[in-house]
């Protein structure tokens, strides 16, 4: 609104005149130290009126008061804008006229609605923002890429962290391709024929989430049992390799941190221990309780890397406890399998129980049990199973002794 503007908008009548001085009244300016007086003006025109005067004198009259005001307005508006002005900017140019004056009131006043409307926008967006865009970065799996050998492996990338306000309730998984792979609603992927697929997973609360995991299927032989002429407690210990560097007692194949194994040791998985293992998992099975192959058969290179992320995950100290450097881990002699189950984390599941029961019974022996963390230098993992053979799986279990104390190590 200019100066122009405003003597437009002045029309004589008595009413439109009250309007308009209210309007400047009650502007927010906060310049407005003092009332304008229009009270004396309209006194005197009550007073003034005479009989004799006609209606047009009258007329005439008030609207000489009408301007009359209005200029008093114009000059206390200007006075309280110079004052205003030389408050809020101590820079400003100060020796401008009473015009220019005038012209910086406008423009306050009509910043100020401005000014308003912006606060409250800025103020809208980030109410909406976190639904709008949640952060995906936090999310983190124990793997993008899962290797399955033959069909009817199970593997698993375990979720360690989620995304905001998520749980593992609110997973959604599914597969790409199901002919290759397929995937349960806990997120055990079953390799169903060889090829290359995408698991993917997605969280019902948090839509814009989507996070792939490559699964390739080898072309490897579905392992049925070979194993169906030898009985149940009989199963035969491992084969024995000649590789230099490899440390035997009794037979028994030692890896740990401090017999390690030769970076070139690549036997792969015992396909003695694979046949005992699902021999295992159909016993089990068989009581009601859900055992399946994890990680098992891990090469140097393969334990680096896993080293290696668990230190980006959790730290030093907890890789130094869970995660063996590479040639100090079971897995590399191929004689090793990590067990997995539907029911949850494996060492707080009833499959768990059942394992260190009756692992034995297949030649196989839970290799860090709980209280021998000191002798064989790792956390106790109940899931972690290696495979021995039934002469010394037997006496181990009957004994409660580690393999270290086994072995005459410790
Ligand atoms: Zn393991």
């Amino acid at each position: 609104m200019d100066k122009n503007n405003m003597e437009n908008n002045m029309a004589p009548e008595d009413e439109k005149y009250t309007a308009e001085f209210t309007v400047y009244k009650e502007d927010p300016d906060g310049g407005y130290s003092a009332p304008p007086p229009p009270a004396p003006v309209r006194q005197q025109q009550t007073q003034r009126p005479r009989k004799r005067v006609t209606r047009e004198m009258a007329r005439r009259r008030q609207l000489a008061a009408i301007g009359i005001v209005f200029f008093i307005l114009i000059l206390i508006i200007s006075g309280c804008a110079k004052a205003c002005h030389k408050d809020d900017d101590s820079s400003s140019k100060s020796g401008k006229g009473k015009k220019g004056a005038t012209e910086t009131t406008t423009s306050t006043i009509a910043e100020i609605p401005t000014q308003q409307t912006v606060t409250e926008a800025a103020t809208e967006p980030p109410t909406e923002a976190p639904t709008e865009a949640p952060d995906n970065s936090n999310v983190k799996l124990t793997t993008r890429e899962i290797f399955l050998d033959n069909v009817g492996d199970v593997g698993i990338s375990v979720i360690q962290v989620y995304p905001n306000g998520s749980t593992e309730r609110n997973e959604v998984w599914r597969s790409s391709d199901e002919s290759i792979a397929t995937v349960d609603s806990k997120g055990y992927i079953t390799a169903r024929a060889p090829g290359e697929c995408y698991i993917i997973l997605s969280f019902d609360n948090n839509p814009n989430i989507e996070i792939e995991i490559k699964v390739s299927v080898a072309d490897g032989t579905e392992s049925t049992g070979n194993m169906d002429a030898a009985p149940m407690h009989a199963a035969p210990a491992p084969a024995v390799y000649d590789n230099e560097g490899l440390h035997y007692i009794d037979g028994v194949l030692v890896a740990n941190k401090e017999y390690t194994l030769p970076e070139d040791f690549a036997p792969g998985l015992d396909p003695t221990a694979e046949a005992q293992f699902n021999k295992l998992c159909e016993a089990a099975a068989e009581e009601g309780y859900s055992i399946y192959m994890g990680s098992n058969y891990r090469s140097y290179e393969e334990q680096q890397e896993l080293r290696d992320n668990f230190i980006n995950w959790y730290g030093q100290e907890y890789a130094d406890n869970y995660a063996a450097l590479p040639g100090e881990s079971e897995h590399q002699t191929g004689l090793a399998i990590d067990c997995a189950s539907y029911s949850g984390t494996f060492s707080e599941t009833q499959e768990a129980v059942w394992l260190a029961e009756h692992a034995h019974e297949y030649g196989f022996i839970i290799r860090y049990p709980e209280g021998k963390e000191d002798k064989t230098g790792f956390q106790h993992e109940a899931w972690h199973i290696r495979y021995v053979g039934t002469r010394v799986a037997e006496e181990m279990h009957r004994s409660g002794l580690c393999l270290e104390e086994y072995l005459g190590l410790s």
